[in-house]
């Protein structure tokens, strides 16, 4: 279990939830977990698409966020140093890395 701070709190309070209301956390349902985080991201897209109020499309990415967490939760993953250690690795990064012309 990993030390309650930062993205970990919020990891547990989706876990806490998910437990609660049945949903299965079971690691070898990472596949279908992962399908689940698209769907999200679709769902948010397409609120976008159709000129939906930008609260809805903020309802669906938290949506993907709590799936995210919940399937971090799954793996028994310390999402709060991950956090940590990707937003270090990318502040190491150069302005605009990844962009083939900097767009
Ligand atoms: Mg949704």
């Amino acid at each position: 279990m990993p030390e309650l701070k930062g993205l970990n709190v919020k990891m547990a309070e989706v876990r806490e939830l998910t437990d609660a209301k049945g949903f299965s956390s079971d690691p070898a349902r990472i596949w279908e977990m992962l399908a689940l985080i698209h769907s999200e991201v679709s769902e948010a897209t397409d609120a976008y698409k159709k000129g939906e109020a930008l609260e809805e499309v903020g309802e669906e990415l938290i949506d993907a966020i709590i799936r995210i967490l919940h399937l971090l939760s799954t793996l028994g993953l310390d999402a709060e140093a991950i956090f940590e250690a990707k937003m270090a690795k990318n502040w190491q990064r150069p302005t605009k890395y990844g962009t083939v012309r900097g767009g």
